[in-house]
């Protein structure tokens, strides 16, 4: 069996799309793709104005733009090219101490 045969098209990821994004975000564990120093979305620094259609999160080790957001004509817009990686919790598996 070659590596086709098990490929799907992306529309059957909507099942872990839907759980990861319901998370809670400013608790996940977040990796800066520039300096490696991994911290909590939380505890990142946030830039963003009331009159802006977005917001920015660096790193607070390095101040590389980790994330951007924008919410503009009816759409939402997600950058993350900054991140290694997010690592969030599963609220169902997770030790209740974790
Ligand atoms: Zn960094």
């Amino acid at each position: 069996m070659d590596e086709s045969e098990q490929r799907l098209d992306g529309n059957a990821a909507a099942g872990i799309l839907r759980d990861v994004f319901v998370q809670e975000l400013t608790t996940a564990r977040s990796a800066c793709a520039s300096c490696g120093a991994i911290a909590p979305v939380g505890s990142q620094h946030l830039y963003m104005s009331p009159l802006a259609p977005g917001a920015v999160i660096r790193c607070n080790t390095c101040e590389q733009v980790l994330m951007v957001f924008v919410h503009a004509g009816g759409r939402y817009r997600l950058g993350m090219r900054g991140l290694t990686w997010l690592e969030m919790l599963d609220s169902v598996e997770a030790p209740p101490d974790a």
